[in-house]
């Protein structure tokens, strides 16, 4: 699965460069591997043989949990938020890849979705699938934001500026953890809303970070003709894919402050680029149903 995983930062500008952390794997994508690799290990070191999790529709992390599970022998369970999708997963490519990997679904109400870290819904779980190993909505705890840390090298401590999507605040977290004081990390919210600061903070073990709240695109998996124009544009341009959830958007803030003079003439960026590219088969899928067009 893993062949080389610190691939070589790709030079797109004179002053931007790209971390491939999508060239990892196609589905243990990006930071989901990072935020995989020590949850598996301690899952395993404890004698677990089932890992669950929680996770939307077309999720990321859903689609690493299986593949992850597959790869390396162990069995997964995830909890899917939507009742509706029970009968239509011939429909939705992620549910479907995470299927053929050997991944049992629970499709729940988004009422018992949102009470899903409520110890009787656990212990529900529990009941209906045997003892397991829990890994949390979005992969996002302590061992995730170490294996985060791992995505920085010594040589980036030559970059003035660290961008990277953020979604729970596990990426980033593992990001500051691992820069230098002399480094600025912007963090781009794929979602509105302003609880994302506690939850850095909890992680985090310094304060040169901020978010840059302005690229959400109105909210999660929302997207508009103009972002979809931008990643195809860049993908011709750079030949490099993005996704239309998490890396679309930072890239397009990053190109547009850049546009706008936020960065000195001679400042150096670092763009992650978290994978996410599995997502882009269901977002055709609904783009077509809206008649939008689509990403090449
Ligand atoms: C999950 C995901 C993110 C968000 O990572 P967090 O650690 O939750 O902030 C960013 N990019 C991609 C491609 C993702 O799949």
């Amino acid at each position: 699965m893993i062949k080389n995983i610190d691939q070589l930062n790709i030079q797109l500008t004179s002053s931007l460069f790209i971390k491939p952390e999508y060239k990892i794997d196609a589905f243990v994508s990006g930071n989901k591997y990072r935020k995989l690799k020590y949850n598996v290990m301690d899952a395993e070191n404890r004698g677990f043989s089932t890992v669950l999790t929680f996770g939307g529709a077309y999720s990321n992390h859903i689609a690493a949990v299986a593949k992850a599970g597959y790869v390396k022998g162990f069995k997964t369970i995830g909890v899917i938020r939507g009742e509706e999708l029970q009968n239509s997963i011939q429909n939705n490519p992620t549910l479907q890849f995470a299927s053929k990997m050997g991944m049992r679904f629970k499709f729940v109400s988004r009422t018992d979705y949102r009470n899903k870290t409520t110890s009787d819904f656990i212990n529900q779980l529990k009941q209906d699938f045997g003892d397991f190993y829990l890994i949390p909505e979005g992969g996002t705890n302590e061992l995730a934001v170490k294996g985060c840390e791992e995505i920085l090298t010594e040589e980036d401590k030559a970059f003035d500026f660290i961008c990277c999507p953020v979604g729970t605040g596990g990426t980033i977290s593992g990001l500051i953890n691992a820069s230098g004081v002399h480094q600025k990390i912007l963090g781009f919210p794929a979602l509105k809303g302003d609880f994302l600061q506690k939850d850095i903070r909890k992680f985090a073990n310094k304060s040169n970070w901020e978010l840059i709240t302005d690229y959400h695109f109105d909210g999660y998996a929302k997207i508009n003709t103009e972002l979809i124009s931008f990643i195809n544009a860049f993908k011709s341009q750079n030949n490099m894919p993005l996704d239309p959830i998490y890396t679309g958007k930072m890239l397009f803030g990053v190109f547009d402050l850049m546009k706008k003079g936020y960065f000195s003439k001679d400042a150096k960026i670092l763009a992650i680029h978290t994978g996410g590219l599995q997502g882009i088969d269901g977002m055709n899928k609904l783009l077509k149903k809206k008649q939008m067009p689509l990403i090449n």
